[in-house]
């Protein structure tokens, strides 16, 4: 149920934007979720289909870009991408890895009218 208040704070945001903007009907959110965020596309998709009603955001289409994980060695510094589940560094081969990307969630832009 993550997702649920997740989207509810992506919804204040996109109101916020178009009242600010002067904007009567909000058209296209535009998000970034990070891989390591936890966060279900689909979920978020389904809960905004369904908040949204009754707002100027009402029928907005919602759109996902998502960012990979990236870690950084904690014995060598090297910053990478893991592969799939195999989380080692690359470099040198340790499992010290921190995250440094792929935790966002980010309302990127709305588009407005
Ligand atoms: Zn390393």
């Amino acid at each position: 149920m993550h997702e649920l208040s997740v989207t509810q704070s992506i919804l204040e945001i996109a109101l916020a934007h178009a009242k600010e903007a002067g904007a009567n009907r909000i058209l296209k959110v535009n998000l970034v979720v990070g891989e390591l965020s936890g966060l279900v596309g689909e979920y978020i998709r389904f809960y905004f289909d369904f908040i949204t009603k009754g707002t100027p955001a009402e029928g907005a289409e919602l759109t996902i870009r998502h960012v990979p994980a990236r870690f950084r060695c904690l014995d060598c510094g090297a910053e990478y991408e893991p592969g799939g589940d195999d989380w080692t560094c690359p470099h040198c081969g340790a499992l010290r890895p921190i995250a440094v990307g792929g935790k966002e969630l980010l309302v990127e832009s709305i588009e407005v009218e």
